[in-house]
Order: structure tokens, then C-alpha cells, then sequence
């Protein structure tokens, strides 16, 4: 199990080493995603592994992600759990695309290295509701939301109140 992961690698040389890896990218590394979001704060976990499966080159992998999405009705945040699950079947050219077993996707590969962020951020996107809404009333939402924030600054806004209470 690999850690740390180049954006890019060659699928074919990853599926020969039966490569595993367990990535963790900041949201903000997501220029397409951030435009369908809130806010880039986070982090998108992902968990990638190439093999052999049935004879066929493959690439498993699970992503996900809490993300703010905009809701629909009164356009303030709300919070989403995003996971998506795929199976790719790597064929170098589109006509193996019908011999695939059906379990299997079709994801082109080529000698070069190719982008697994772009393929995570792909199917983050692909698994965003079409409409996000506030499962409750959006205005009480909201209200406790802006609340949590109040207590949050007045926290921060009294950073010596501790010292004060020893002195006194
Ligand atoms: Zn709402």
C-alpha cells in the first residue's frame, strides 16, 4: 500500500504491480469540482486498486467526500456525503469496449501517464445529486447555522479570557 501518489501514472505499469493506493487531496485541488460547490474547504479520500481481474486489466476504486453543496431553495450551504464505487475494465482501443464483461466500465488506457485525479474528480461530479435541498426548513437550518458561526467568532474573539479568569 502506497501513501502518497503522483496526480498522474501509467494505468498498464500500475496494473502489471498490482499497485493499491489510499489518497487524501485537499478539495481546493478540484478546479471543476469548486464549481459546483460552496466552498473548497475538506478533503476528497479516495482508494485505488489496479489488477488483473477475469483476464482483464482493471482499476477498482471508491471515492468520497463531504461537500457543501448550494441547496436549491434558499441557496445557503448544505452539507453532502458524496461516495461513489466503480470498476474499470482498461482497453487500449474502444472497439475491445463490447468484449468487456459487463461488471466492468470502459476506461481507454494509454502507454502515458494518465491523470487519477481527473478520474476521481470525474466521478465526483458524476455522483452529485442534480438538486441539493435542506431536508429540514431552510430558514431554521440556516438560523442554527448562523448561530454556530456567532459562537465560533465569539470564541475566537476571546483569546485571553482563560489568562483573565487566573489573575482574577
Ligand atoms: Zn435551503
Amino acid at each position: 500500500m502506497q501513501k502518497k501518489l503522483p496526480e498522474s501514472v501509467d494505468f498498464l505499469k500500475q496494473v502489471e504491480r498490482n499497485a493499491c493506493f489510499e489518497v487524501a487531496w485537499p478539495v481546493s485541488r478540484f478546479a471543476r469540482l469548486a464549481e459546483a460547490i460552496c466552498n473548497n474547504q475538506g478533503e476528497v479520500t479516495a482508494r485505488l486498486k489496479f489488477g488483473t481481474r477475469a483476464g482483464t486489466p482493471c482499476l477498482d476504486g471508491y471515492v468520497q467526500a463531504e461537500l457543501e453543496l448550494r441547496c436549491e431553495r434558499c441557496l445557503g450551504p448544505v452539507k453532502q456525503h458524496i461516495e461513489s464505487g466503480f470498476r474499470f475494465g482498461l482497453i487500449s482501443s474502444a472497439d475491445e469496449a463490447d468484449l468487456l464483461p459487463k461488471e466492468f466500465e470502459p476506461l481507454l488506457a494509454s502507454d502515458a501517464e494518465q491523470s487519477l485525479l481527473e478520474l476521481v474528480e470525474d466521478e465526483l461530479l458524476l455522483s452529485l445529486p442534480i438538486v441539493a435541498r435542506h431536508d429540514e426548513a431552510c430558514s431554521e437550518v440556516l438560523q442554527k447555522h448562523k448561530k454556530d458561526d456567532d459562537e465560533v467568532q465569539h470564541d475566537t474573539y476571546r483569546p485571553f479570557a482563560a489568562l483573565k479568569d487566573l489573575m482574577s
